[in-house]
């Protein structure tokens, strides 16, 4: 979130000129379909850079400008609002947050005590006008005293009850937007329509909302934030609801059986403090990337009727009420490409090279596009331009294409007819389409890993044999290694005497690993060298390991809920390979750790117990020979926790030579510090 907003720097009368044009057409393109070519971020940055040109140069502006006026002075629409439906002004961070309440409360004379805080739903203001109860006129905002009439969308919008609880008569206010899947649902239904798709779900909706003859119609929603009674009624209602707070009025409407943000995760809440109002935006920004339907901001507004007249209006905006701006979680840029994978498991899966793009703090050159169907759906090309989404640690995904931005060199996206990483068959039987050797499809890279130092360390085994094995039938999984015959060896071209033997002491070399490298060597899905040494030490045989539920293989540090039952799965899933490197012999212990089962203080004797130690820099001494990894597999033999990163929870650091920034930190922190001879002097008996 910054504080100060980005603009677009003009330089002269010129720049001016024709940057107040684009905003204009962009402006009226956007309200007229939802087409224009500026996304909302590069729009909001134009109208700031106009502004900006406007105060250093008030002679030079423009009556055409769009600063100051709603919807940018986009003029849609004859039918006049009873009252003006406005938009509101922006903050952009908690500082200007706080100076705009400190700005409230100096003229309204006193501290506000209420405050509302809502979503900032990203879709299209509209009225609804209710006559006794009944839904007769559906008007959009236009440029706020004059809309459209799309009353035409009556019965498409979910939410928005033709009839109200009540007989009365109130115009209501609210947003119009597509959720997720309706906008999943409009692309689907328009591209077996006419081959296009929407470019977003806010463009889709205005366009859905604004087209009359359509073949085929695709359900909006509604989510109410307002009710005005009748300029002229004085009735009790008309006169409870100019005097209720905000928050009852919505508990009002909600009870009329209009949709509100009430049951949403972003429910609107009353603040007293602005710290709370803060927190609350903070909470708000949080669960965004989770939401539905889409969010650009949070409204916080004097809930109590009578902040609210006192504050009053200025020509644009009413004075009460702020809009807290999110970051952009949408932009536009160029799909230059798509790469297609086979995953371990063997699901092929295509990944969209965009141009580089700046979303939500980081720049995003990679997203997913699902599969095949998906593209088909959206009907992406090389070369379109295409909506990207991201936000907070979201994995950025291709919306769609901006079909009306096409020039015509745009060219269809290949789809793969052989499985990307081996050449076999592609199984497209399932909307995700797999390798039709699955699993087997990858055997070469997870057999590469499972030889590899920090796993079963077999040396003599480069990725050519692995082939020649493979290519043989000699072997279709690492586990086979272990009964390849010396007759076999020699059978095949290049392999000598010497080197067969030599291999295959290697391989029986590597059946006596300890346990949490032959679990690391089954390469289950999160779970790392670290992880896999505390799984061997916490249940230190592969008999306990498999025998272990979620529940319990989520008493190991560092497995939560989530990943537990991913690692039990895939457990499952390796069962025929687990049982193949039982029959082969392989060590299915780890040596010094004692299972759970027999007592939780199973670490006390040990040397290390209880402790977090971190190494760092180049070790010496009896150390010397050991990877980072063999001595942080040393440290846990030896009842200590192997960490990466020096805290206040670290009981010491080894420190080799030529050492940098941990070892100050310790310093700092007082933690002990040992060089790699007397750490090695400490855990002889494990060496
Ligand atoms: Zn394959």
């Amino acid at each position: 979130m910054t504080e100060t907003p980005p603009l677009t720097v003009l330089a002269d009368d010129t720049a001016y000129a024709e940057a107040v044009q684009l905003a204009v057409d962009s402006a009226a393109a956007y309200y007229a379909d939802g087409t224009s070519t500026l996304d909302d971020d590069a729009y909001d940055r134009l109208v700031r850079g106009i502004q900006a040109y406007e105060e250093e140069h008030p002679e030079a502006v423009l009556p055409s400008s769009p600063t100051g006026k709603v919807a940018g002075g986009a003029v849609v629409g004859d039918v006049p609002h009873t009252v003006p439906m406005l938009s509101l002004d922006n903050v952009f961070g908690a500082e200007q947050l706080s100076d705009w309440a400190a700005g409230l409360e100096r003229r309204l004379g006193r501290a506000v005590t209420v405050w509302s805080v809502e979503p900032k739903l990203d879709g299209l203001a509209i009225s609804a006008r209710y006559h006794n109860g009944r839904l007769t006129q559906l008007v959009t905002r236009g440029d706020g005293s004059a809309g459209e009439d799309v009353s035409h969308a009556i019965g498409t919008i979910v939410g928005l009850p033709d009839r109200l609880a009540d007989a009365v008569t109130v115009e209501l206010r609210g947003e119009v937007m597509m959720t997720a899947s309706q906008f999943e649902e409009a692309c689907a239904k328009r591209q077996a329509h006419d081959g296009t798709t929407f470019a977003n779900p806010r463009s889709a909706a205005a366009g859905t909302l604004r087209t009359r003859e359509r073949p085929y119609v695709c359900e909006l929603t509604f989510f109410g934030y307002g009710v005005l009674p009748p300029p002229d009624d004085h009735s009790d209602l008309a006169v409870r609801l100019r005097e209720l707070p905000h928050s009852e009025i919505m508990d009002w409407v909600a009870a009329q059986g209009v949709q509100t943000t009430a049951a949403t995760p972003v429910a609107g809440i009353v603040a007293e403090t602005l710290e709370r109002v803060q927190e609350r935006v903070g909470e708000i920004a949080a669960v965004r990337p989770e939401l539905p339907f889409g969010i650009d901001g949070i409204v916080i507004k004097c809930d109590l009727a009578a902040d609210q007249a006192a504050a009053g209006f200025s020509s644009r905006a009413p004075r009460w009420a702020i809009a807290y701006k999110l970051p952009a979680t949408e932009k536009i840029t160029k799909l230059i490409g798509v790469e297609w994978n086979t995953g371990r498991t063997g699901v092929i899966a295509p990944r969209a090279v965009l141009e580089p793009v700046e979303l939500d703090g980081s720049i995003v050159t990679y997203a997913t596009l699902h599969n095949v169907a998906d593209i088909t759906r959206r009907g992406l090309m090389i070369g379109d331009s295409v909506t990207v989404y991201k936000a907070g640690d979201v994995i950025p995904r291709v919306e769609a294409p901006v079909v009306h931005l096409r020039t015509g060199d745009e060219q269809p996206i290949p789809i793969p007819t052989a499985c990307p990483s081996c050449g076999d068959s592609i199984d497209s039987s399932q909307e995700r389409w797999r390798c039709v050797r699955g699993r087997a499809c990858r055997a070469i890279a997870s057999i590469i890993y499972a030889v590899g130092r920090d796993q079963l360390d077999i040396e003599g085994l480069a990725e050519n044999r692995i082939k020649q094995f493979l290519d043989a039938g000699f072997i279709t999984d690492f586990a086979d290694l272990f009964f390849l015959t010396r007759e076999q060896l020699l059978g095949l071209e290049r392999m000598g005497e010497t080197s067969t033997d030599n291999l295959l002491a290697a391989i029986e070399q590597a059946k006596s690993r300890p346990l949490s490298r032959v679990f690391a060597a089954l390469g289950v899905r999160g779970t790392g060298r670290s992880m896999s040494r505390r799984i061997a030490r916490h249940f230190a045989t592969m008999d306990n390991i498999r025998a272990a539920d979620a529940e319990a293989i989520q008493q190991v540090e560092g497995i939560g809920p989530e990943k537990a039952p991913v690692v039990v799965a895939e457990l499952a899933e390796l069962a025929p390979l687990i049982d193949k490197l039982v029959q082969a012999g392989v060590n299915m212990t780890e040596p010094g750790a004692t299972p759970p089962a027999e007592g939780e203080q199973t670490q006390s004797g040990l040397p290390l117990a209880s402790m977090s130690v971190v190494v760092t820099g180049a070790m010496t001494g009896p150390l010397a020979s050991l990877s980072r990894n063999e001595v942080n597999e040393l440290i846990e033999r030896a009842g200590g926790k192997a960490s990466s990163s020096v805290s206040a929870k670290t009981s010491l650091l080894v420190a080799g030579e030529k050492t940098g920034s941990k070892r100050a930190k310790a310093e700092t922190l007082g933690v002990r510090i040992m060089s790699p001879e007397e750490f090695a002097d400490q855990v002889s008996a494990f060496l």
